[in-house]
Formats: C-alpha cells, structure tokens, sequence
C-alpha cells in the first residue's frame, strides 16, 4: 500500500489481507478499438432498440424493483431448460454471486479451491472474505495439451485441503480452454464441497454441466450474461438445487437486481436468439482469427472455446504498447501468473475491428524485430 503509512490509521484499522490487495484494475478505454473485456461488440437491431426504449420509458423506477424478479427467472428457467427440482438465483453480475457463495460456506479455515491461471476474482474473493485459497497449477509442458487440468493432482489437493468451495471456468478464463468434461466430472465427485462450474463463456462453447445438475447434489452451475451482450446491465445466476439455493438466497441482498437490469435483460432473452446469432458470428470470427494470428511465426496462439483468444509473443508489454500506440487495447497478462509470461488475451470483435488488430499487430511485431 504506498498511500498508507505504518502510522496511518488505516493501517490499524483495516484487515491486513485488504490492505495486501490490489484493487481489481480496469483501465482507461475511451478513444480505443475496445479489445480488452470480453464483451460482445454488436449492438441490439434497432427495432429492438425502440421496443426496450419503449419499456424503459414507462419503468415504475420510483418503486423498488420485485425483489423475487420472479418474471426474469421464469424465462431463465425455461431458456436453460433446467432439470427438474432446479431453479435460478441471480446477482449483479456473477462476481456478486461468487462474494455470496464464499459468504455462505466461509467457516473459520474453509478453502476455496481453484485452477491457476484462472479468473481471478476467485483468489480475490477468497482473500478478502478471509477464506483459505488453494490455487493447483494448469500444465503446459506437453505439446498439444496446453493449459490442461492436472487431474491427480488436483484430486490429491482436494483430498489434502478438503475445500469447502471449488470453482471451474468452463471454458477457462484468460486460457479459453474447456477442460474434459469427464475430469471435471471426477473433481465434482471427489469434492466434499460444493462445486461451482462457471459457465460465463457459455454461448461460444461446446458443452454445458447444465444437463448433469440433476446427478450431483454438490454442483451449482453458473452462468453470466455479461458476455452474451449485456455486460452493462449487470446479470448473472446461480442454477442448482432448489436445497441449496435457498440457503443461499438468504444471503443475497435485496434488490440487488434492478428495476431497469430487470426490465431490459427480460426483453431481450424474449429475443435470445438475435444474442446468440451475434454469439455465432463471434465464433465464426474467431476461427479467422485464430487462424491469421497463427499465421504470425512470433505468435504462438492458443485453441479456445471463449470469445477471446490467448496468445504468447516474445515481448508482451511492449506488444501490448505498440498495439495501444496504434489505437488497438487488449489486456496485457504478463506479470499476473508465471505461466502467463508474455502472454496476452484478445477479445474477439466486429470483422472490422479484428481486421485493425490484425494490422496493429503485424506493424507492431514488425517494428519491433
Ligand atoms: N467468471 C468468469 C470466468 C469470468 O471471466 C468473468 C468476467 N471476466 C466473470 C465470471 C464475471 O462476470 P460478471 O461479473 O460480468 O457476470
């Protein structure tokens, strides 16, 4: 902390795992092609526009909003087809709903357990709620398997540690990729705690623990809508036994889902299908991508089942630099994990915007040879 002295009375008052941590950065991007947050680039048609504008325009947002958002969750329910004696709770945003569930299972000693490198809320989270955190390694060192599950011994840190919460980004966040459903499978069934799949990355990938909700009593899946296109709106949900969700609902804080979050994520899930259109073309868009970065010899580019892809170069910051110069953010991983040395993660945009990185990065590789 530097603008906190040993004297400061902060320091005295504040946990020392506050005082540790870095707040969770998001820098500056105005003025930029906006590469760096994983959102969806494509705006609403505007028919839709008008309708949401419509509804907006007429809000009861003078009144709380229902504090059950009992119409949002039907419609989730019945979009994700979920099986029998399973329901929903949402958060502001499935961060919201990762703070909550360590909450709930944070007993004096309760590990949180996860992958590393992975979304790093989830070491964040288990920090500042003071819960212990077990990060296992991915491995990189076998040529085709790269940012893999190391199964035994994830098994074996699971056996030690006995973590009262494990979570899994499924598909891996920055790595893109999705672990085999079957190891996944073997963590949830040696788990003593509950297991949470976060499924943020849902519509660009192949599978889903949706369907296998219904076979393991200690798996919640969770899912966020901020990828699919409503990243501003706030919205993400825990699906699972209704056993659980109702202990967990006690901790949600009321009206923690808004009046117009509410309102607008309910009209457009009536339009999911333009949503998961633009997920198509987004992937679509990153097999060229995938495939154009892989053309670059200084590139090493990973498979990914996300919107972005993570790819290696021989200098990140001053990659990430030249890109910025030319008017292009991406998010410059270095630094975070050891793993992600010189690493560096791209959003997959609009053809046109994937088109100017692609010729920021060409320039940029080349200048720098
Ligand atoms: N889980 C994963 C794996 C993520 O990558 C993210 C966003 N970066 C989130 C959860 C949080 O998403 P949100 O809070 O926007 O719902």
């Amino acid at each position: 902390m530097s603008s906190i002295s040993a004297s400061s009375p902060a320091c005295a008052l504040l946990r020392q795992e506050v005082l540790d941590l870095h707040a969770y950065h998001v820098p500056d991007s105005s003025g930029y092609i906006k590469l760096d947050a994983m959102e969806n680039p494509y705006l609403l048609p505007p028919a839709l526009r008008g309708e949401i504008a419509e509804a907006v325009a007429s809000a009861a947002i003078n009144r709380y909003p229902d504090p059950g958002a009992a119409s949002l969750k039907e419609k989730i329910r019945s979009l994700t087809g979920l099986p029998q004696g399973m329901d929903v709770l949402l958060g502001n945003g499935s961060d919201e709903l990762i703070q909550l569930l360590a909450m709930a299972v944070n007993k004096p000693g309760a590990t949180l357990l996860s992958v590393e490198p992975s979304f790093v809320m989830y070491r964040m989270i288990a920090t500042f709620t003071g819960m212990r955190y077990t990060g296992v390694p991915l491995v990189t060192n076998s040529g085709t398997e790269i940012f893999s599950l190391d199964l035994p011994v994830t098994l074996a840190a699971i056996k030690r540690d006995q973590p009262a919460l494990v979570f899994l980004a499924y598909p891996n966040n920055p790595t893109g990729n999705l672990f085999p459903a079957d190891a996944v499978a073997q963590i949830i069934e040696a788990s003593p705690g509950l297991v949470v799949v976060d499924e943020a990355y849902y519509a660009f990938a192949s599978n889903s623990f949706i369907p296998q909700l219904a076979r393991y009593p200690n798996l919640l899946v969770m899912r966020t809508f901020s990828k699919l296109g409503m990243a501003g709106l706030r919205l993400g949900f825990l699906a699972g036994s209704t056993a659980w969700l109702e202990q967990l609902e006690k901790l949600r804080l009321p009206y923690n889902v808004g009046v117009l979050p509410q309102l607008v994520a309910g009209k457009l899930l009536e339009h999911h299908e333009v949503l998961l259109r633009q997920a198509e073309q987004i992937k679509l868009d990153r097999t060229k991508l995938y495939s154009q970065l892989g053309e670059i010899a200084a590139v090493r580019v990973y498979p990914s089942e996300a919107n972005f892809l993570l790819f290696r170069v021989a200098n990140a910051t001053a990659v990430f630099e030249g890109l910025k110069q030319r008017g292009v953010l991406i998010k410059n991983l270095s630094g975070g994990h050891p793993m992600l040395n010189d690493c560096l993660r791209v959003t997959v945009g609009m053809h046109a915007e994937n088109e100017k990185f692609m010729a920021a990065l060409r320039e940029t590789i080349t200048q720098l040879a």
